[in-house]
């Protein structure tokens, strides 16, 4: 078991940094993420742990294992937040790597595989309006081409913000994952969302990462007077602008053992007058899901009522997909291993999709890789009452830390401290 009052007191340590009046502000690469990452790194030398701040601004802090020749066991999460969040998205994650690190120390615990902590630099997309940078970065899914363009809300260009955090975006690519890759990786998260509350349990043990389709759609009737045009006579761009939205609402709801969600979360009208016929609509769609082909059926019945509006009701449909990443399914065995240890220590779980991206679908692209979620009171996230009841982070961290042992091997006979090879 870990010692959950020291895990609180570095928590809230963690949560003088950036601390405003309205929340947790920590944006990538801020002064306030500067002073929680070397906070961070000196809690984890304290831990005997080698740290590097890697290229892209990754903290990587390393417990060596019994046995050089095999690889790593990593685990962690990020400490940036969005404007205005919450104290548990990331940081909850991150400090539950250490808590763990600290606990095994405690006991005298000896691992054959090494154990990695990860704390990944700029996870939120509040910054550059892009998500997971560090770990794209560590897991070569993306470049120094697709990063150059990145500039920040104030118009602020990625190298000079990484050159002021004192990171030389020209060797960003150097932070890419040194062979051997990792045998495993595991992150704890608040669910952002509300399930494990409404089924009343414990732990979620992530099946699979859902990916988002983007579409901007504009739709094109024609502007007319609201009084002196009769009502078979009009070609309303909101009328079709709603269709689209009830028929993706439908389509998604058909979906549901697939965890599919599709959202119009932004509509603008043309040219917005009370008295005038709406003549042009612009939205904006969201689809997502952990299985491809349930998230094709979805993306297909909007292709089909594009079609169909433009036969029933004349409306020009312009569709262009903005996005289009494809879910990323969590390892079976790392499943499997969340949930025999659930059930070992009687730990209600469930099975469930991730919505929300993490650093793990990075991950996995480079090993086993899988995430256990703790619950998100009212499902309330990126908002500064986000809360999570601390009983039920210890529940978490206890069986991320039995996943730990599981994937990193633990040593029969307690080794003392001087003897191991470092
Ligand atoms: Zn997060």
């Amino acid at each position: 078991m870990v010692n959950i009052k020291r895990f609180k007191q570095t928590f809230d340590h963690v949560n003088e940094y950036g601390k405003t009046d309205k929340g947790m502000t920590r944006l990538a690469y801020s002064e306030e993420e500067k002073g929680v990452t070397d906070y961070f790194i000196s809690c984890c030398r304290e831990a005997d742990l080698s740290v590097t701040f890697d290229a892209a601004g990754n903290v990587i802090a390393r417990r060596p294992g019994l046995d050089p020749e095999l690889s790593a066991v990593g685990l962690g999460s990020h400490l940036d937040t969005v404007i205005e969040g919450g104290k548990y998205d990331g940081v909850t994650g991150t400090l539950a790597a250490l808590e763990i690190i600290r606990d095994l120390n405690d006991k005298h615990i000896q691992t054959r595989h090494p154990i990695v902590i990860f704390a990944f630099a700029c996870e939120e997309s509040a910054r550059f309006g892009f998500s997971q940078i560090g770990s794209k970065i560590f897991a070569g899914l993306i470049g120094k081409k697709e990063l150059a363009r990145l500039t920040d809300k104030e118009g602020k260009d990625i190298r000079s913000i990484l050159n002021e955090r004192g990171l030389d975006f020209d060797r960003i690519e150097e932070a890419r994952c040194p062979a051997p890759k990792l045998s495993a990786f595991l992150e704890l998260h608040i669910e952002q969302g509300p399930m494990l509350e409404s089924y009343n349990k414990d732990v979620g043990v992530v099946t699979g990462i859902a990916a988002p389709t983007r579409f901007s759609i504009c739709v094109k009737g024609h502007a007319a007077h609201s009084g002196s045009t009769p009502m078979n006579q009009r070609q309303d761009a909101l009328i079709g602008a709603a269709e689209i939205a009830l028929e993706l609402e439908k389509a998604a709801r058909r979906e549901m053992e697939h965890g599919t969600v599709a959202t119009v979360g932004d509509i603008e009208i043309e040219p917005g007058a009370m008295n005038v016929i709406p003549g042009e609509t612009q939205l904006k769609v969201d689809i997502r899901s952990i299985s491809r082909s349930s998230k094709d059926r979805v993306v297909r019945t909007l292709y089909d009522t594009v079609d169909r509006l433009y036969q029933t009701r004349h409306l020009k449909i312009e569709t262009t997909m903005l996005s289009d990443e494809t879910p990323v399914r969590m390892n079976p065995k790392v499943i499997d291993s969340f949930e025999n240890i659930c059930e070992k220590q009687g730990i209600n779980y469930l099975t469930m999709p991730s919505g929300a991206g993490h650093d793990t679908m990075n991950m996995a692209a480079l090993c086993p890789a899988g995430m256990i979620f703790v619950p998100s009171v009212g499902g309330i996230s990126h908002h500064p009452d986000e809360h999570t009841a601390i009983p039920q982070i210890e529940k978490g961290i206890n069986v991320l830390e039995q996943a730990v042992l599981h994937w990193a091997e633990p040593v029969d006979i307690p080794v003392p401290r001087e003897q191991i090879i470092r």
